[in-house]
């Protein structure tokens, strides 16, 4: 594959925008290469600005849950352009989607909408010092919520891919709110919890981290912070940013059966354009302006062609009872598929799965937390990653991401990309 037309996009990117992205991990940086420039997309493919064709594993990182330019997003989206695409007063439509995504997720009575994951979190967390009064909030490493400056402290995703998990500019008076516990290590937070009696304000937690590769939830650790949270008044924040909408319908709270205080969603909740939101019962909503004291707002939060999206997009999840039962099936193929192929090319390996989220980690361990993931072999994974691509097959340029199926993929898609993996696994 030639990629002679991105790699003269990038540098005249690179001329105008930091690094040529707009988003770290675009760029290559861990894997080395030119990033691919896109030109368009439909259903699970993505076509380049050379004319190159691939299997899209990624997905614009979740959102794409049913395929790209999904036809009732994009003509909800046209409809309501034409109408005019911001007003900075209510809508009927966000009513429409809040009341529909109340419906959807358990414990919830109201939500409010934002413009990204990381204004979701930085939001929650806000909402939940308000309601307690306390200041310090407990993060995993390895677990990503966005870039506010709270939680850029051992964070995963391209924090980490960078070698820059304590970003400069988050100032120390932020950073001593932020204690690190360990993912699926439920004494370790006991013990925070122990020397920090009555300070804590939430634990925030991806239910299933995407952010260090997939990691999900040990047996128990998602009840045992629950249980730690009843007893220390504390509020536990469910970052379902990538699993809300995309492991069941309700999300991880639904999976697992467990009620969180304040659930922050994003991706999937927007249909692809750029929403987040965040929900929790009455008693803590009820502490937001205007009807509260804790602050929050958005020139264009609610924006009716986010809206639009979002419905759609929620609709078809709605009213499909069979989509979460589809991934997970597809999922489970393709996995089954990469193990047979690396088995049969004796490449060590680890894969992690929840749902429609999967990642390969070249390491025999476990990988239960962000010191396991970070034993992953990085120079096989580079490999890795540049075969598939030159096979046409495009997953996240980092160890440190989880690869978003679509239900848009076929079963003819999953076994070439299988077929790409046993050859590319013949060269690892
Ligand atoms: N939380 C999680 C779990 C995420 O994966 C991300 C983004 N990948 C965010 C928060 C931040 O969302 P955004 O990039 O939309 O700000």
């Amino acid at each position: 594959m030639l990629y002679q037309r991105s790699s003269q996009l990038f540098a005249e990117a690179e001329q105008v925008i930091p690094g040529g992205v707009n988003s770290p991990v675009r760029a290559f940086k861990a894997v080395g290469g030119t990033p691919i420039f896109i030109k368009e997309a439909k259903g699970p493919y993505i076509y380049d600005e050379d004319g190159n064709k691939l299997i899209d594993y990624i997905n614009s990182w979740g959102p794409m849950i049913l395929g790209h330019a999904y036809e009732p997003v994009v003509n909800a989206v046209i409809e309501r352009a034409k109408k005019g695409t911001s007003f900075g007063t209510p809508t009927a439509l966000e009513t429409e989607i809040a009341a529909l995504a109340v419906s959807m997720v358990p414990n919830i009575d109201k939500i409010r909408f934002v413009n990204s994951g990381t204004e979701a979190c930085m939001s929650a967390i806000r909402l939940a010092r308000g309601c307690t009064k306390r200041d310090k909030i407990i993060k995993f490493a390895g677990c990503y919520h966005g870039h506010s400056d709270s939680f850029l402290i051992q964070a995963g995703s391209g924090a980490v891919t960078f070698g820059t998990p304590n970003s400069p500019g988050v100032t120390q008076g932020t950073a001593k709110d932020t204690l690190l516990a360990t993912y699926n290590d439920l004494k370790n937070v006991a013990d925070l919890f122990a020397a920090n009696k009555n300070e804590i304000a939430a634990i925030i937690i991806e239910p299933v981290a995407g952010n260090m590769g997939c990691v999900p939830p040990a047996e128990g650790f998602l009840e045992g912070l629950r249980q730690l949270c009843d007893e220390n008044g504390t509020l536990l924040i469910f970052d379902e940013v990538m699993t809300g909408f995309r492991l069941a319908k309700g999300g991880a709270q639904e999976l697992f059966n467990i009620k969180a205080d304040i659930v922050a969603f994003g991706k999937v909740i927007g249909g692809g354009l750029p929403v987040g939101a965040f929900a929790a019962r009455n008693e803590i909503m009820n502490y937001l302006a205007p009807l509260g004291p804790v602050y929050q707002a958005g020139t264009l939060s609610g924006n009716p062609l986010a809206m639009a999206a979002g419905l759609e997009m929620l609709k078809a999840l709605n009213n499909d009872t069979d989509v979460f039962k589809r991934l997970e099936e597809k999922t489970a193929y393709l996995e089954a598929g990469i193990r047979k192929q690396l088995d049969g090319a004796n490449v060590v390996y680890t894969i992690n799965r929840r749902g429609s989220m999967i990642s390969v980690h070249f390491d025999a361990t476990p990988v239960t937390d962000f010191k396991s993931a970070a034993n992953g072999d990085n120079e096989t994974f580079k490999k890795f990653f540049h075969g598939l691509l030159k096979e046409g097959v495009y997953i996240a340029p980092s160890a440190y991401e989880t690869w978003f199926i679509t239900d848009a993929l076929t079963y003819e898609d999953l076994d070439a990309t299988i077929a790409a993996i046993g050859r590319v696994a013949q060269t690892l």
